[in-house]
């Protein structure tokens, strides 16, 4: 395609998919199936990498982009960032309504109510409908600049839709985790090694503040805008209108906004979402309300710090007292000992709270907790609870001291606290506690994704001493499994199908699955495509290492030792042999990425391992049964029963023919 034909539809691209993306991320109402979406951002890569001095900023291809940076450019905001007056009670907020009528006097006076999200309260800066900045609040006249991080957030749209006739504005909002993806996100750390996000809040700050974007990018963000702080165009009249036209403009607004004319409309509106808050999906921490009006708020302008005309209604904090009845340490993957609370069950939001976390052995001691304790217990979202404090006054004498065990209580072995660790481990690498957890680690969905072995079957396998160590499981025949209690011939083929398909997986998903510590999902996916085989990371020094982006120091000593140690050297040598392909480069920004295929019946043009690579190569994933997170059957010739399945559950089936386009080879 000549330039000029190319640059005219790379133009046309880059609005059709914008409009997409607003209609699936921000209205959450998609016009085009995912394929139709796949198949124009895959003409949209395939014209810019002919074209590259046609790929403009805010092209949908463009939104994880650039190195890390060592920090963030400090920024001034167009409109200093107040924040708001809070308030507690009904009564509180009367007053501000009283407050607000006097100084009105007594004309009619409309609130808008809108949910205060928990997250980080950023500004963006659009000019001629571009974004062009996106910045913290910092101190609220400074803040930081974080655009590359904000652009990875699907929700943030890089260019407004001229319908809503914002061109150059300034508009605030929340960046915030749901509480899915914080959860996610945490049970991955936890396996890790790595310390827990104690909040949505703190994620989603921790995730922006980010100086590599890669690593925003994987986080779950999303964003609520509630905002115009400047327009250059004719601000509208009120501030729900102001939210209309950001809405116009593919900004994503709260849909539980609501405009009132009374305070006790207010009040029974704060009162009602109070409970409904834990449906949905994500913390709020209160409810914000503002005078509609832009010129009365003007006229009721600002005391020093807060302004006049808007204020924000707290909720209580979801936290609860109990005793402290015990502390259990597990031993996790790494060996490392986590004290987990035995609670006197409490209700906490609607919810039984029997154990929390304490995270490890410093947080203990920083905490101060003893055995027999009350104890202050907060629930945030779908977070693990935790202990925030003890009640030191209410101590009656007989409460007890938390000892750190120095054996580990699985195995007996010396448990070990290095320098520098906040936390003491188990020694013993066969560990039976450690195994199994390795084991479940291995098998699970973000790992080698081998469905049907879970938490109960890894127990079953290890101690049955079927399974050793995670290249056991390579050998396992079915006579084996009939042997376990609960297995029939039926679930012992399907496991072992499921162990079949995972010798597919890639290298990223290998590094993974094995569970080094510090290398989480990100980094593995980083080192595979750097280096590309198993053999180049086992010969690969510190040095080489740590110059892959976004890997330091510790990630690649751990890498290192992990490598160089003779017990791994021979585990990857059993999984090589046993036909693991451990190799082909992922494709983390492949137009299949996050798709999950499920494959049934005889392909006639390719094998199913064959298929699945297909499908992997270019970024999904493949599994071996339908569930929820499925989202295309492939069918081929006298398909199984998964096909009813995957019609009941109205999931998208392809046909040969169909499956073959998708993945482009027809
Ligand atoms: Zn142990």
């Amino acid at each position: 395609m000549d330039e000029e034909r190319a640059r005219a539809r790379i133009k046309d691209l880059v609005e059709i998919i914008s409009h997409h993306d607003v209609k699936y991320y921000v209205e959450d109402d998609p016009e085009v199936t995912d394929h139709e979406y796949d198949r124009l951002m895959n003409e949209l890569k395939a014209l810019e990498s002919e074209h590259p001095e046609l790929v403009s900023p805010d092209s949908p291809t463009q939104r994880v982009s650039g190195r890390p940076v060592d920090e963030f450019p400090q920024v001034e905001h167009k409109v200093v960032m107040l924040s708001l007056d809070n308030c507690y009670s009904p009564d509180d907020l009367r007053e501000f309504d009283s407050r607000v009528r006097k100084w009105l006097g007594e004309e009619p006076v409309e609130y808008v109510v809108e949910p205060k999200v928990d997250g980080l309260g950023i500004a963006l800066l659009y000019e001629g409908g571009a974004l062009v900045r996106g910045a913290t609040r910092g101190d609220g006249r400074v803040g930081e600049d974080v655009t590359s991080n904000i652009r990875t957030v699907r929700s943030v749209p890089l260019k407004l839709k001229p319908e809503g006739g914002l061109r150059t504005v300034e508009v605030r909002g929340e960046v915030y985790m749901p509480s899915k993806g914080l959860q996610r996100l945490n049970e991955e750390r936890e396996a890790e090694g790595e310390p827990v996000f104690a909040n949505a809040r703190n994620a989603a700050a921790g995730s922006i503040r980010q100086l590599d974007s890669r690593i925003a990018a994987s986080r779950p963000l999303d964003a609520y805008f509630y905002t115009l702080s400047y327009s250059s165009g004719r601000m509208p009249e009120t501030h729900h209108g102001c939210l209309d036209a950001m809405k116009a403009s593919g900004l994503r607004v709260s849909p539980h906004t609501r405009v009132f004319g009374s305070v006790d409309e207010v009040l029974g509106h704060i009162a009602s979402w109070e409970s409904k808050r834990d449906g949905l999906g994500y913390d709020i921490d209160g409810m914000v309300v503002k005078v509609d009006s832009l010129a009365q708020q003007e006229r009721l302008g600002y005391t020093a710090k807060n302004p006049r005309w808007a204020i924000a209604y707290k909720y209580p904090p979801k936290q609860k007292v109990t005793k402290l009845l015990n502390v259990v340490f597990q031993v996790g993957r790494t060996g490392a000992l986590t004290p987990v609370a035995r609670l006197e069950p409490v209700e906490i939001g609607g919810v039984t709270v029997s154990r929390a976390t304490l995270h490890n052995e410093d947080e203990l001691r920083r905490r101060g907790v003893m055995i027999g304790d009350m104890v202050l217990i907060e629930r945030a979202g779908e977070v693990i609870p935790q202990v925030v404090r003890p009640l030191v006054e209410r101590r009656t004498g007989g409460e007890r001291e938390i000892v750190v065990p120095e054996t580990c209580p699985v195995c007996g072995s010396t448990a070990v606290r290095e320098d520098g660790e906040s936390v003491r481990r188990c020694v013993n690498a066969s560990c039976p506690a450690q195994v199994k957890e390795r084991l479940t680690h291995y098998c699970s969905r973000g790992a080698m994704d081998i469905e049907g072995i879970g938490p109960a079957l890894v127990d079953q396998l290890v101690d049955g001493g079927l399974v050793k160590d995670v290249s056991d499981l390579y050998g396992l025949r079915e006579t084996d499994l009939l042997t376990l209690e609960g297995i029939g011939e039926k679930s012992a083929r399907n496991i072992l199908d499921a162990v079949k398909s995972s010798m597919d997986r890639d290298l990223g998903r290998v590094l993974h699955a094995l569970g080094m510590r510090h290398v989480g999902r990100t980094t593995a996916s980083l080192l595979a495509e750097r280096f590309g085989s198993m053999d180049a990371l086992k010969a690969a020094s510190v040095d080489e290492l740590s110059k892959v982006e976004g890997v330091g120091k510790v990630v690649a000593e751990s890498v290192r030792d992990f490598m160089v140690d003779e017990g791994n050297r021979a585990l990857l040598r059993r999984l090589s042999e046993a036909g693991l392909r451990m190799g082909g480069v992922p494709k983390a920004d492949g137009p299949l990425v996050g798709k999950t295929f499920l494959f049934t019946g005889e392909l006639k043009s390719m094998s199913r391992t064959d298929a699945g690579s297909a499908v992997e190569s270019l970024g999904g994933r493949v599994g071996s049964s339908v569930t929820k997170a499925t989202d295309y059957v492939v069918a081929g010739d006298d398909p199984g029963s998964k096909l009813e399945k995957a019609k009941k559950l109205k999931k998208a089936v392809l046909d040969e023919d169909a499956f073959l386009d998708l993945i482009g080879r027809r």
